[in-house]
């Protein structure tokens, strides 16, 4: 009897030990998991890193690539497109104008009554649906002319109407913005892709070899999504991205920064912590592989989350991941990976604004002469993500130091590249009567 105790008194410690054995292994296993997870962390932000002396080579091979798109024709990444529009709205403009704006996530029309110097817009209306998904990544069907078909489709209708300009958002924006301030020489979409136009001196564009037009204007279109320098912070995330999506080796920069791209550049390094680390346990969460599953906006609610919890965070894994049971420190982990993704892109986004001034010659201040420029910003992007507009904004002063930044002013233009268009309209109207005839 006794023996048969002292060996089952054996039998259940050595179970106990057991146990107490896998115990520590675990908390030893799953703690190189947690430090593999930080490391991963760790690694993406030193790759992502923007110290000012980086975002100043940005900012000065913005300007280089905007010298040689204006040079020549392919001369460059950047595409410098001259849009023909050489004069913007003065605030004169009178008329009844709608404008169809078609974004990558939005599709609005806009109704605008303007009245002139005194009574400006008299009345706006405005209706907005939402494009589909399968729309939004259908092929195009190239060589059509979009105001042509939109014009027969007008027909087929019976609608009596008259397409008087064909404007992309940013020049629209621009447009909108000088309507509103005189002051304003550039336009930045931060929506779900990016763009920038501004306003160049026409004898500064060597590729155009037509008239000067009278202004002595031209708004170019910079298409500056497509920039690429080897000063960007690419990352093996934003490689792979890139490699995977319908338009690889362009619109490198747009990848980096807009609303299209930042959740899905958090989605693919939470990908490789589920993969790599078992950040969520030992299986990868099957919602976690769908690309482009994370938005943006869903990225910049976990990255606002000020709840001691993180509930948000929670609420944001668990609605769209599927994913639930974590813990506080891995949902601080989270919010510091939105944090890394959104700086990233809002302080690329400012150098690539002062690239734009410095092209301008707005960067400095000249002989104690205060030059006050505006530039306009829209986007839902803009608009919506606070800390990466914010962010964008301290980078810009930071970037052009106390004195310049007292001149330069960022302005909302809320649904600048609508009304900017029926202004477009309005005083370009003749000159495209001129040009159909
Ligand atoms: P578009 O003209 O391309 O349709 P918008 O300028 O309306 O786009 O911007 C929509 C984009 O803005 C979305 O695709 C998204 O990336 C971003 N966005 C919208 N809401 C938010 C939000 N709350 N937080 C962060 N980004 C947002
Ligand atoms: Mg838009």
């Amino acid at each position: 009897m006794g023996k048969v105790a002292v060996g089952a008194a054996v039998v259940c410690a050595a179970a106990v030990c057991a146990a107490a054995a896998l115990v520590v292994r675990h908390r030893i296993k799953s703690s190189g998991k947690w430090a593999r997870t930080l490391a991963i962390l760790k690694e993406f932000e030193e790759k992502c890193g923007t110290p000012i002396s980086k975002l100043k080579q940005v900012a000065d091979a913005m300007t280089v690539e905007m010298h040689a798109g204006l040079a020549s024709e392919g001369g460059s990444k950047l595409k410098m497109i001259i849009s023909y529009v050489d004069n913007l709205p003065t605030g004169d403009e009178k008329g009844l104008f709608y404008a169809l704006d078609l974004g990558g996530t939005n599709f609005r029309v806009l109704r605008v009554q303007l009245g002139g110097k005194e009574s400006r817009v008299v009345k706006q209306e405005f209706e907005e649906v939402s494009i589909p998904p399968h729309l939004m990544t259908g092929s195009s069907d190239v060589g059509q002319d979009v105001v042509g078909e939109l014009t027969k489709a007008m027909e087929r209708v019976g609608l009596d109407m008259r397409v008087a300009a064909l404007v992309n958002d940013t020049i629209g924006t621009l447009a909108g913005g000088r309507y509103n301030n005189p002051d304003v020489v550039a336009a930045v979409i931060l929506g779900t892709g990016t763009n920038a136009a501004y306003v160049e001196r026409a004898h500064a564009i060597p590729k155009w070899h037509g008239l000067l037009p009278k202004s002595g204007d031209m708004v170019i279109n910079m298409e500056w999504g497509n920039f690429r320098s080897s000063h960007l912070p690419l990352t093996e995330y934003d490689q792979e991205l890139d490699a995977d999506s319908l338009n690889p080796g362009e619109q490198i920069f747009e990848k980096m920064i807009s609303g299209m791209y930042l959740g899905e550049i958090v989605r693919r390094v939470l990908y490789k912590m589920a993969e790599e680390a078992e950040f969520f346990g030992d299986t990868v969460p099957p919602k976690l592989k769908i690309p482009f599953i994370l938005r943006t906006p869903h990225m910049s609610a976990m990255h606002h989350d000020t709840s001691p919890d993180l509930k948000v965070v929670a609420t944001k894994l668990k609605d769209i991941l599927e994913i639930s049971n974590t813990s506080l420190k891995m949902r601080k982990v989270i919010v510091e990976l939105c944090d890394i993704v959104a700086t990233r892109g809002a302080r690329l986004s400012a150098a690539g604004i002062v690239g734009i001034l410095k092209k301008l010659g707005r960067d400095i201040v000249k002989d104690g002469e205060k030059l006050k420029s505006v530039v306009a910003l829209d986007g839902g992007l803009y608009e919506h993500y606070t800390k990466f507009r914010t962010c964008m904004e301290n980078t810009l002063t930071e970037l052009l130091g106390d004195e310049v930044s007292d001149n330069i002013v960022i302005e909302h233009s809320n649904d600048g590249s609508g009304i900017g268009a029926t202004l477009l309209a309005a005083c370009h109207s003749q000159y495209i009567e001129v040009e159909e005839s």
